[in-house]
């Protein structure tokens, strides 16, 4: 597996493979069955990770909060709304709710978890998203996301493996 300070550069060299691979995937595969390789390949790949040495979507993203976890997040931080909003978040118009005001993550903690613990975000808890369904339809999301997280792109290189796929260029 990359070491998580070497993804940015690793996934910047493959950046035409992975696009090239990504259109193979769009014309080639069966949605159902790249779900199944996936979701196999995650839990293979995850199972025996300890996120909290990595920490890259923490550390490259700002964190996203949706409006109906306000409430939740701010009785955990023991502030007031009011005070939750205006301490650590800025409006998200894009995504109807707010984001963190800095990068790295505002809820990061230096120990690697998450000040929001249990209370995070659904999109947190998620990613990268590669044990959820359509995988298929959102190979170009996996492409961005292969350049932060290094058990995803652990999962694209075995896909590769597993589809016998070689680049020409
Ligand atoms: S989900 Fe990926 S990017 Fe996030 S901490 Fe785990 S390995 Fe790192
Ligand atoms: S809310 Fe927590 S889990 Fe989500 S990006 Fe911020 S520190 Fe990471």
């Amino acid at each position: 597996m990359i070491a998580p300070r070497k993804i940015k550069l690793e996934a910047k060299k493959k950046r035409n493979e992975n696009y090239e691979f990504r259109i193979y995937l769009k014309e080639n595969a069966d949605e159902q069955e790249l779900d199944e390789q996936f979701y196999r390949l995650h839990k293979e790949l995850f199972t025996g990770y300890d996120c909290s040495r990595c920490r890259n979507c923490c550390k490259m993203y700002h964190g996203s909060i949706p409006e109906t976890d306000l409430a939740r997040d701010a009785e955990h931080m023991g502030l007031t709304e009011e005070q939750f909003i205006e301490k650590y978040l800025v409006e998200d118009d894009r995504e109807n709710g707010y984001q963190t005001k800095n990068i790295p993550c505002d809820f990061l903690k230096s120990d690697g978890n998450c000040q929001l613990g249990d209370c995070r975000p659904e999109s947190c808890k998620k990613y990268p998203y590669t044990d959820q369904p359509d995988r298929w339809s959102s190979l170009y999301s996996v492409l961005d996301i292969i350049e932060i997280c290094p058990v995803a792109f652990e999962i694209y290189e075995r896909l590769k493996k597993e589809y016998g796929w070689r680049y020409r260029n």
